[in-house]
């Protein structure tokens, strides 16, 4: 006999994972399918060294799920984002400005955890939930939609009638494909290193961001580690300058990194292997088709500046728990699936289209740019309602 869920869900990464977690805290029976098991260590082939800083409106969404009580104690706070324009002749930082959380809220921006906990905890919670069936190392592999159901064919050939069919499963989601939606997609030839450091400075739960050229360098707040402040580093390069990055001895990749952050945080020591990721922008033409949403990386991608991308997908999510409350019987109703492309799909275009803006101002190479750039940053923090406006709209909210 064929089975049959309320949802499925294709792509356990953190997004998929969230996901499953919060339906079935919802009371909605969920399958979850993803062909790769998630590394839940950080040592373990495979492991996600990057770290998600959570903005404030994430967390009531993780809360809802059952996460956010397993997440809180392994999480570094961030009440000052900090911007540095080090653009000039020497790479010294030239221009510094402090974002602080106190000026538009009473909580921090945030809050720092690495990933592969991040996999850790959230298979855990759904290992509590009876009716969240977690199917590692099966995989999506092709639907027929009908008025009724989204009928699945998984790789492992079992057949699964669902009544909505949620696409988590990345950049070359498979349920899209399966839609036959489109994306519109940027390529910048930049790639970004992810890495952990420890350094004798502390960060003071300041959150970095060091301008020069080729993209950003960002420093973000993690717990101690070993007894030493410690922080996530993401530098973005060109492909080719990252690749020689990369290949270094490691006394001499610490060298240039210390040189890269100007020194803010004294010599930086690596603490973790170096990780390398493409960068890009990306949106999908539509967010939703007959019983289906995407949601995640499988709709939009941007380049990981001021902690967006996760942060866009639980706003994806929950958009999307609030339609399917309203239509308990019928989780895949069109009134669910078109609200959310009507109500997701022109705010993810925004930020793509910012986010793509930030980069570019960032990746600059030519001086004269690179001083626009700093006055452009001076302008703009110069006046508090402008910046309170900056600092609402970064966090997602009004
Ligand atoms: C360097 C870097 C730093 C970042 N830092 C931040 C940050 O601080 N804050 C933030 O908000 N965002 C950040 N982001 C963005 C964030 O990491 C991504 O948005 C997020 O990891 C993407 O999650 P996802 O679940 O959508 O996709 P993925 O992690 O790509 O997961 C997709 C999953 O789908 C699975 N899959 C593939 N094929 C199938 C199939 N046939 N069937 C089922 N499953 C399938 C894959 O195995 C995978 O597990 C950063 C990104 C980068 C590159």
């Amino acid at each position: 006999m064929r089975e049959t869920t309320d949802i499925l869900i294709s792509g356990g990464g953190v997004a998929g994972l969230t996901a499953a977690a919060a339906f079935g805290s919802a009371g909605f029976r969920v399958i979850l399918v993803d062909p790769t098991p998630p590394a839940t260590t950080a040592d373990a082939d495979g492991a996600d060294l990057r770290t998600t800083a959570f903005l404030q409106p994430s967390i009531p969404v993780l809360d809802g799920a059952g996460l956010w009580s397993r997440l809180l104690p392994h999480a570094a706070p961030l009440q000052i984002m900090r911007i540095i324009d080090a653009g000039g002749a020497e790479p010294v930082a030239r221009l510094v400005k402090d974002f602080d959380a106190s000026e538009i809220s009473d909580a921090p921006f945030g809050w720092n955890l690495p990933n592969w906990l991040l996999r850790r905890e959230m298979v855990a919670r759904l290992a509590e939930l009876p009716d969240v069936s977690f199917r590692p190392g099966v995989g999506f592999a092709r639907m027929l939609v009908r008025e009724a159901e989204a009928l699945v064919t998984l790789t492992d050939g079992s057949q699964i009638s669902a009544r909505l069919v949620i696409g988590a499963d990345g950049r070359a989601s498979p349920v899209r494909e399966a839609l036959g939606i489109g994306v519109k997609t940027t390529r910048y030839g930049q790639k970004a290193l992810a890495f952990s450091v420890s350094h004798n400075l502390p960060h003071g739960n300041v959150s970095t961001e060091v301008h020069r050229s080729g993209g950003p360098f960002t420093l973000v707040p993690l717990p101690d580690r070993g007894g030493k402040p410690a922080s996530a580093v993401v530098w973005m390069e060109t492909g080719p300058e990252v690749a020689r990055l990369a290949a270094l001895t490691v006394p001499e990749f610490e060298a240039e990194m210390t040189a890269r952050s100007s020194g803010v945080l004294g010599p930086l020591s690596l603490i973790t292997r170096r990780s390398v990721w493409p960068i890009i922008s990306q949106i999908a033409d539509r967010m939703s088709g007959t019983r289906t949403v995407l949601m995640a990386e499988a709709a939009h991608v941007v380049p990981p500046i001021g902690a967006q991308g996760l942060n866009m997908s639980l706003a994806d999510l929950a958009c999307l728990l609030s339609l399917v409350d309203n239509h308990r019987a019928d989780p895949g109703a069109p009134a669910v699936t078109e609200t959310y492309h009507r109500q997701r799909h022109l705010e993810a275009q925004a930020r793509v289209t910012g986010i793509d803006l930030l980069n570019r101002a960032s990746m600059a190479g030519s001086p004269a740019i690179r001083d626009l750039r700093a006055k452009a940053l001076d302008a703009l923090y110069g006046s508090r309602p402008v910046r309170q406006v900056l600092m609402r709209t970064g966090l997602g909210v009004r």
